[in-house]
């Protein structure tokens, strides 16, 4: 099977053909894959790649499990949420299972964009306000409602800028700032807030974030912001919204959700990527109350969303989580990660900041000026392909390594990431003798 693949330049020039040049490639040297399976991805030509970076494959590539569980069920029944059968009932179960007792409502969609989306319009129905604050580098999907929340898209080239009903306070970034300590930094993130909330009282629907801002560069919140900012958008009648796409369901070790972090309990969480272990499914999960104003005359119906097929899979991806015990993998296997990078650093001050909870881990290069190192970023990224690891770069300046691997990710994986890191970040100190990736 393997030989029928056709070569790369084929492959490529059949992509150019048949897709718009928008779509992205991963690395100067792109890979054909072929199959995979756990943390491992193999390529046509028949190598084997430690994937430290895919976030959606939570429980593994092809874990038998989920893929049992997805061609009973398609063999089975598939249908909409038009009808009743027992998938759905039993799945958002045990989804519900997984909040406190006052999110008891799930909307069952289909990509993370879709639940972004929907969650603005269940913020804007209940609230019946307008403007929504984000936080600056976020990311919340690829539909119009979603990219006008999107710093990270409207902020940037091909983007229109920011909407007037959209209000963006800074990404409260710890790390580098010339703000004294920690506490002081905190407060003055919390006050351009409660600034941007007090200039708009009673206008704002909703306050949508990242629990740890991946787009932004893996960016862990102080940890009194959400309740701070929370607080004051409630104060003034609008809700808050967790976006826990990339950090959910475990991936944080000890914290199952996002939001757990930081003591708070938000109005609506936003749920996507790992839900299906790769099968395209997410979901908005909300109160009572807020599902009750939406309630208001307008159906609301998703072709997809919720069909036996992909409750069936959502169910097997807890099921794993649980019987696996994965987020207490994430916890171990991470904590392990971050001080084996933390000792890096030692050596490699350009090792600037680890931060990041659980599998969920980013590392902020800086250069001896302490700029941001965008190069060392990118020719880490692509010397660590060159050896068969997967990881990716990101945040404003794409200098932060962004390592959230399949939460299988074992000692023995870290071992190899961290030893490979090592001898790039030696060669590095060879710079005539180092690749300039373009
Ligand atoms: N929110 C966040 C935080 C995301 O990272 C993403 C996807 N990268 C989305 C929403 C959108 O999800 P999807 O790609 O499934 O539409």
């Amino acid at each position: 099977e393997k030989n029928k693949t056709k070569p790369l330049q084929t492959q490529l020039k059949r992509r150019k053909n048949n897709l718009s040049d928008a779509l992205s490639l991963s690395y100067t040297k792109p890979i054909q894959m072929y199959g995979a399976a756990f943390q491992y991805m193999y390529d046509t030509d028949g190598n084997t790649f430690l994937d430290a970076y895919n976030n959606i494959i939570q429980v593994g590539h092809c874990h038998p499990d989920v893929v049992r569980a997805g061609q009973r069920a398609m063999g089975k029944l598939n249908t909409n949420t038009r009808y009743i059968y027992d998938e759905l009932l039993s799945y958002t179960d045990k989804l519900l299972n997984k909040f406190p007792p006052e999110l008891n409502k799930v909307f069952l969609v289909n990509s993370g964009s879709a639940a972004s989306d929907l969650a603005i319009r269940l913020a804007k129905t209940h609230t019946k306000k307008h403007k929504t604050l984000v936080l600056e580098h976020g990311y919340h999907g690829n539909t119009q409602n979603a990219i006008e929340i999107s710093h990270y898209k409207y902020h940037h080239k091909g983007g229109n800028g920011r909407q007037e009903n959209v209000l963006q306070t800074m990404l409260p970034k710890l790390f580098n700032v010339k703000l004294g300590n920690d506490k002081k930094a905190a407060a003055y993130y919390i006050a351009d807030a409660i600034q941007i909330i007090n200039e708009n009282k009673g206008q704002i629907a909703a306050f949508i974030a990242e629990p740890i801002v991946g787009c932004g560069g893996q960016v862990p919140l102080p940890q009194n912001y959400l309740m701070e900012v929370y607080k004051g958008i409630r104060q003034q009648g609008g809700v808050c919204i967790s976006d826990e796409v990339q950090v959910g369901f475990g991936r944080l070790g000890k914290y199952f959700w996002g939001y757990q972090m930081y003591d708070v309990i938000p109005d609506i969480v936003v749920l996507g990527k790992p839900i299906g272990n790769g099968h395209p499914m997410a979901a908005v999960v909300t109160t009572t109350e807020i599902a009750q104003s939406f309630d208001n005359g307008m159906e609301f119906f998703s072709s997809f969303g919720g069909n036996p097929v992909s409750c069936a899979i959502g169910e097997a991806v807890l099921h794993v989580l649980d019987n696996e015990d994965l987020p207490e993998n994430a916890h171990k296997v991470g904590q392990y990660l971050k001080n084996g990078l933390k000792k890096l650093k030692v050596e490699f001050p350009e090792l600037a900041d680890i931060r990041g909870e659980g599998l969920f881990l980013g590392v902020e290069l800086l250069d001896h000026k302490n700029l941001p190192n965008t190069v060392l970023a990118k020719n880490i990224k692509n010397e660590l392909r060159e050896k068969h690891i997967l990881i990716s770069t990101d945040g404003p300046y794409d200098n932060v390594l962004k390592i959230k691997p399949p939460l299988y990710f074992t000692k023995e994986n870290t071992n190899l990431l961290l030893s490979e890191l090592r001898i790039i970040l030696e060669n590095q100190k060879k710079i005539d003798t180092f690749k300039v990736y373009n």
